[in-house]
C-alpha cells in the first residue's frame, strides 16, 4: 500500500501497513484483540514496509524478541558493544586500495556477532540511530587518522549515514567537531547516503549536500539503482560518487540483461562527471566486465571482506598480498 500524494506543489510518500486479528479466534475482549492486531501490525512493517498481515501466535514471540533487542540497543552504545569493521575499495586500474567502507556490527554477549541490516532499522525507529551514527563517525575518522599516523598510504574512508542522521539540522557541525577531534583532514572521508533521501525537499536536501561538500567531505549515492527512480535528482544534486547496487553486480557474470545495467550507470556516471563504483563484486569475470567497461573502483567479496582494522592494516601495507584467502579465512 504505497501512495504519492501531490501538495503545494511537493510530492509526498505514505506507506501504510495494516494487523488484523479476529474475533473470536484471535481473542474474546477488546484488549486481546487489540494487542493482537498490534504484533500483526508489527510482523506487517517488517516484511515488507507495506502490507498487511493476519495475527499468528508465533508473532508474540518475534514481538518479545523485537522489544528484547529494541531494550539491549539502548544500553549498547555505553557498554561499547558496537564495533566496525573496514571493507577495502580498489581503483581498477591502478589496482591499490584507495578507500575503505566502516559497516558497523554489534557484539552482544549471548547472541553473538549481529548483522547490521537486523539492528539499523530499530536504531532508526527509535531514533538511536543518531548517537550511534555519531559514534561510528568518531571511531571510523579516527581509525583512518591511525593508519595515516602510522605511515600507511592515505586512504579515503566511507560512513554510511540514514536519512535520519542526514535531515538532522546540527549534521554539519558533528562533523566539523569529529573532524576536529580526531584530526583527520575532511578530503579523506566520504559519506554514503541512498537515493531515498530524494523524497524529501529537494531546496533543503541541496543546501545540507553544498554544506557538507563546503567541509570538503564527498558523497556517494549507495545502492544506487534500487531506490527512489527519478534520475533528474542526478543532475540537480551536488554528489562526486555513485555506487552499482550489488543486486546489479552479482548477476552480471552470466545474466545479459544486468550487464546492460551495468552499462548504463557507468555511462550515466561518466556524462555528469561522476565517479562510479561497484560493490558486491565477487567473481573474476565480473571483475574484468567492470575494467573493461572503464568502471573506476570496485569492492566486494573478491577482492576483501569487511576485516578488523588492523587487518585493513596489514592488507594496505602490503603484508598480504593475496587479499582475497587472508579476508575469507577471518569473517
Ligand atoms: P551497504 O552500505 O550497501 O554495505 C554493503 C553490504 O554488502 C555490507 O553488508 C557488506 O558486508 C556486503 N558485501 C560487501 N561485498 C559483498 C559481496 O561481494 N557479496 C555480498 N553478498 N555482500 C557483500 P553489511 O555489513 O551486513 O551491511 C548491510 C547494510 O547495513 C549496509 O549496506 C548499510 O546500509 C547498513 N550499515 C552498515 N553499517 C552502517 C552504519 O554504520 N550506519 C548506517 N546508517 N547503516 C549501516
Ligand atoms: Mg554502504
Ligand atoms: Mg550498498
Amino acid at each position: 500500500m504505497n501512495g504519492v500524494f501531490q501538495v503545494d506543489g511537493q510530492e509526498l510518500f505514505v506507506k501504510a501497513s495494516v494487523g488484523v486479528s479476529f474475533y473470536p479466534r484471535n481473542g474474546q475482549n477488546w484488549n486481546d484483540l487489540f494487542k493482537n492486531a498490534e504484533s500483526a501490525l508489527y510482523s506487517a512493517k517488517g516484511d515488507a514496509g507495506s502490507s498487511y498481515q493476519a495475527y499468528k501466535p508465533e508473532m508474540d514471540t518475534r514481538g518479545k524478541d523485537r522489544l528484547i533487542m529494541e531494550t539491549a540497543l539502548y544500553h549498547a552504545l555505553e557498554k561499547r558493544q558496537f564495533v566496525l569493521h573496514y571493507q577495502p575499495q580498489f581503483d581498477l586500474l591502478s589496482g591499490l586500495v584507495v578507500g575503505a567502507e566502516a559497516l558497523i556490527r554489534w557484539q552482544h554477549p549471548e547472541l553473538g556477532m549481529i548483522s547490521p541490516s537486523e539492528f539499523i532499522p530499530i536504531l532508526e525507529e527509535t531514533g538511536l540511530i543518531v548517537s550511534v551514527g555519531e559514534w561510528v563517525l568518531r571511531a571510523a575518522c579516527a581509525q583512518n587518522k591511525q593508519w595515516q599516523d602510522a605511515g600507511l598510504p592515505p586512504i579515503r574512508i566511507a560512513v554510511n549515514l540514514s536519512a535520519i542522521q542526514f535531515l538532522q539540522p546540527a549534521l554539519a557541525q558533528t562533523i566539523r567537531t569529529v573532524l576536529k577531534e580526531t584530526g583527520l583532514f575532511s578530503g579523506y572521508l566520504e559519506l554514503e547516503i541512498t537515493e531515498n533521501i530524494a523524497m524529501y525537499a529537494e531546496d533543503a536536501v541541496i543546501a545540507i549536500l553544498d554544506e557538507l561538500r563546503a567541509i570538503g567531505i564527498q558523497i556517494a549515492i549507495d545502492d544506487f539503482g534500487t531506490g527512489y527512480s527519478s534520475l533528474s535528482y542526478l543532475k540537480r544534486f551536488p554528489i562526486d560518487k555513485l555506487k552499482i547496487d550489488q543486486s546489479f553486480v552479482r548477476d552480471c557474470q552470466g545474466g545479459i540483461n544486468d550487464d546492460g545495467i551495468v552499462m548504463a550507470i557507468i555511462g550515466m556516471g561518466r556524462s555528469l562527471k561522476l565517479k562510479v563504483i561497484a560493490e558486491g563484486v565477487e567473481t573474476q569475470m565480473q571483475a574484468d566486465f567492470l575494467k573493461l567497461n572503464g568502471c573506476d573502483e570496485v569492492q566486494g567479496y573478491f577482492y576483501g571482506k569487511p576485516m578488523e582494522g588492523g587487518d585493513l592494516a596489514l592488507l594496505m601495507a602490503g603484508t598480504v598480498s593475496s587479499n582475497k584467502n587472508f579476508c575469507e579465512a577471518m569473517v
